[in-house]
């Protein structure tokens, strides 16, 4: 028998580059799979938490904005429920007053990046002052607590994961979405937020007027419901293992 084989030079040329189709075509999958908001390729990423305790997370993104800001704080108080504020660097700057008025009302802070612009263009410089920035101003207005994470937009692909990774912090999302920011009408958003609610849910608002005209509807919707409403980290340590 008499076979036919390729140089030894050559099969190794073909070994490498089926291994290099391989790893990009890994990668390209990653990338890809990474821009959704269902998966995350590394570090801690929670949308909600498991749990049967009826508890569900307020969130407000993109503040302090001064009064409406000062308006949800009110509120929440009036009620005596707890909620987490996702902060943006140079909103604190502006309103470095009301963002200690928030911590030392009993809510949590989180950082929501420096600018809010969208983090999916994978610039890890830019990624690592907005992050620092933004923590650092935080802990100036006194706040003890963990700071996690929710990029803007919940854009990321795979270097935010990974800086996140590497400074040991956890990047929040959300499983309930009334789309405040798109102008949802409040008593359309109470609806929402009662219908797709489940024990250990994360629900996204933001700083805005019809979510404040909301607030109420769905504080007292939720209460009715028997769900207690907590911080991001009452709700995570909530979450059976
Ligand atoms: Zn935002």
């Amino acid at each position: 028998m008499h076979s036919q084989r390729l140089p030894r030079f050559s099969r190794w040329i073909l070994v490498i580059l089926v291994i290099s189709l391989l790893l990009y075509a890994a990668v390209r999958w990653l990338a890809l799979a990474s821009q959704t908001n269902s998966f995350q390729w590394i570090g801690t990423r929670v949308d909600r938490v498991e749990t049967s305790e009826k508890l569900v997370a307020l969130t407000f993104d993109d503040g302090p904005r001064g009064k409406v800001t000062q308006d949800i704080l009110a509120t929440l108080n009036r009620y005596q429920v707890k909620a987490t504020f996702f902060l943006v660097g140079r909103q604190i700057k502006q309103f470095p007053l009301l963002t200690q008025q928030l911590w030392q009302s009993g809510h949590q802070l989180a950082n929501h990046s420096f600018q809010h612009r969208a983090m999916d263009d994978e610039d890890w410089q830019r990624y690592g002052w907005e992050l620092s920035d933004t923590d650092a101003l935080i802990r100036q207005s006194g706040y003890q607590g963990e700071i996690h994470f929710r990029a803007p937009m919940g854009k990321k692909r795979l270097l935010l994961p990974l800086q996140l990774a590497w400074r040991g912090q956890a990047h929040i999302l959300w499983d309930v979405n009334p789309h405040d920011y798109q102008g949802t009408a409040p008593d359309i958003m109470v609806q929402t937020v009662l219908n797709k609610v489940k024990p250990g849910s994360i629900v996204l608002l933001h700083d805005r007027d019809n979510t404040l005209a909301a607030l109420p509807g769905m504080i007292e919707g939720l209460k009715a419901k028997g769900y207690r409403l907590v911080t991001v980290d009452q709700l995570m340590a909530a979450a059976q293992h």
